[in-house]
């Protein structure tokens, strides 16, 4: 059996409670070793085999893998905030279907909600968002091109950008071609819960130089839009003339 686990975005505590007791139990752990944070390997077990997947391609993942099920061994595939969010699971995942390999995925505390609580954010704020738009600016990995930054920054909506602080310059400019302005608020969160966590806000304007001027290039997320700013609404859910199945309305 394999288990694909969210290893959460850095701090060994926001890993789940399930998470824990898989990675505590498995006879082989494959962690993406350019982000999780190698303090969970601490509670693996005595003799169990741990790989690390930054030195691997999709292949030898697989023949590990592939081993470890031959020998009836458990494995824990340990993947960074969730893996559902540039994880590159879909392709583990139909290769063991193809071998026959059964599998499950627990999920994990993504790198996006650790950046909103490490700036005490709320994306979806009444009166200035309801929606997250989650991506990335184009690099050596292509994006479709009806997903170009400047089509998605039309919306002008939250936005969170994965794999895209080395290039805060070419973010900038995409994102000014489409909705936002030089003052929209912008936060820069470098390794969101680790101990050595940097939050820097700015403006889609001061992007690339505030990037620059801390030295950020990457393990950073770019968080854009006027959830940032000070102006919302206050929610119905929680006014008193709104009623709701669980409460009467009292004013
Ligand atoms: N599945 C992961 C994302 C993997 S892609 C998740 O859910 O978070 C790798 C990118 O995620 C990094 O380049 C960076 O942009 C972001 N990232 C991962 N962990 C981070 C952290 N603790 N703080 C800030 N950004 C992080």
């Amino acid at each position: 059996m394999v288990h694909f686990v969210g290893a959460g975005p850095g701090a060994p505590d926001l890993i789940t409670l399930r998470g824990a007791r898989l990675l505590q139990t498995a006879d082989v752990i494959i962690y993406a070793g350019s982000l999780v944070n190698e303090a969970l390997l601490e509670n693996a077990k005595q003799g169990c085999e741990i790989y690390n997947s930054a030195h691997m391609t999709l292949e030898e993942v697989l023949h590990v893998i592939r081993m470890a099920h031959k020998a009836g061994k458990d494995v824990v595939r340990l993947h960074t905030g969730d893996p559902c969010l540039f994880g590159a699971i879909r392709e583990q995942m139909d290769a063991l279907q193809k071998m026959g390999i059964a599998y499950d995925d627990t999920p994990g505390v993504s790198s996006f909600c650790a950046a909103a609580a490490a700036l005490g954010a709320e994306y979806t704020l009444p009166g200035v968002s309801q929606s997250v738009i989650i991506t990335r600016m184009e690099g050596r990995t292509p994006v479709p091109e009806r997903e170009k930054l400047e089509i998605l920054a039309q919306h002008g909506t939250s936005m969170v950008l994965f794999l895209s602080a080395g290039m805060t310059q070419r973010v900038q400019d995409a994102l000014l071609a489409g909705d936002y302005t030089a003052d929209t608020p912008a936060a820069i969160v470098y390794k969101a819960s680790w101990t050595d966590e940097k939050t820097v806000r700015c403006t889609v304007g001061t992007l690339a130089q505030a990037a620059e001027e801390n030295a950020i290039s990457k393990t950073a997320l770019l968080l854009i839009g006027d959830f940032l700013g000070q102006d919302y609404d206050r929610s119905l859910l929680y006014h008193p003339s709104f009623e709701t199945e669980f409460r009467k309305a009292s004013k």
